[in-house]
């Protein structure tokens, strides 16, 4: 069984509208969506909740009043000013709150504990492609990372059950914790971008990160026709990387059209360029995976 991810070095550049055309042409697979921060994969595979499951990210403080002397020192050391005092009470700011522990070991009357709280959640879902896990932060909540491995291991653990050889999964954007998360011990990984001066930058510090990972790229130029030298020169870069360049997306507008109703563009559009590109890419992915790229 083989986790594939889909990632870019930013988001807007077809990340997710890739990933929802693969969902249709990988027959057997479990989908997960690792962008817990801005999840919009459900928008194209129109999951229907299953389970929903509780996620704590960390421990944040909490004031028991009854032993609170108000002597002010949690709020005075507190660096995240997470703590104030309202209408005569000190109390916690749990969205400001970093965790840190330093009021929980400042506070002479021990008056402070350490407790779960609750970030966000993640969900077994069906959809017409797949059973997908996928995950939502609470607004004003970190973490991420920690609920990426979460909805992985849940996916994996799914994937196993149901005897399937792929967990595909929409990955976040960028090269932050979550990505690390995303990334660690995965073996391939489709890179989305964009023939620009800042596409080609994102891919650079995207590609760092892989290398470090150990994480072979199979890259996709997105609207290769609308800077044709820039493509070549991202083709050019990628190669000398020792990666491979799995194809290129022509620019149609019908894929803005596909997004708007909601739909991957592989199903609503099977004879439009774009959709013969993304299953020859596939195939050519599958076929480099079964060779051992
Ligand atoms: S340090 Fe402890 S006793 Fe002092 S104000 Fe804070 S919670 Fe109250
Ligand atoms: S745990 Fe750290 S961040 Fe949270 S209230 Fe205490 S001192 Fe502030």
């Amino acid at each position: 069984m083989l986790e594939l991810a889909v990632v870019s070095g930013k988001g807007g550049t077809g990340k997710t509208t890739l990933t929802a055309s693969l969902a249709v042409l990988i027959e057997h697979k479990v989908l997960a969506d690792a962008d817990v921060d801005a999840p919009d994969l459900h928008l194209l595979l129109k999951p229907v909740k299953e389970s929903e499951n509780p996620f704590y990210g960390m421990k944040k403080a909490r004031i028991i009043q009854e032993k609170c002397s108000s002597c002010d020192i949690c709020r005075q050391v507190c660096r995240f000013d997470a703590i104030e005092v309202i209408n005569g009470k000190y109390v916690v700011d749990e969205v400001a709150c970093d965790g840190c522990k330093l009021c929980f070991r400042k506070c002479p009357d021990k008056a402070i504990v350490m407790e779960d709280s609750l970030s966000g959640h993640w969900y077994v879902s069906r959809t017409p492609y797949g059973t997908m896990v996928h995950g939502l932060l609470e607004v004003g909540e970190e973490n991420s990372g920690k609920l990426v491995t979460i909805i992985r291991k849940q996916a994996m653990f799914l994937a196993q059950k149901e005897g399937v050889p792929y967990v595909l999964m929409d990955g976040p954007p960028g090269i932050g914790c979550p990505v690390n998360s995303t990334l660690t011990g995965l073996k391939y990984a489709i890179v989305i971008t964009e023939p620009t001066q800042s596409g080609l930058m994102d891919l650079e510090r995207l590609l760092d990160l892989m290398e470090h990972f150990g994480v072979f790229p199979f890259v996709v130029i997105n609207k290769y026709d609308l800077a044709e030298s820039k493509s070549e020169e991202i083709r050019e870069y990628v190669v000398k990387r020792g990666g491979k360049v799995a194809g290129m997306l022509p620019f149609e507008k019908i894929v803005v059209e596909a997004l708007s109703r909601g739909e991957p563009i592989v199903q609503y559009a099977p004879s439009s360029r774009v959709t013969v590109e993304i299953k020859r890419i596939w195939d050519y992915i599958e076929n480099e995976i079964k060779r051992g790229a």
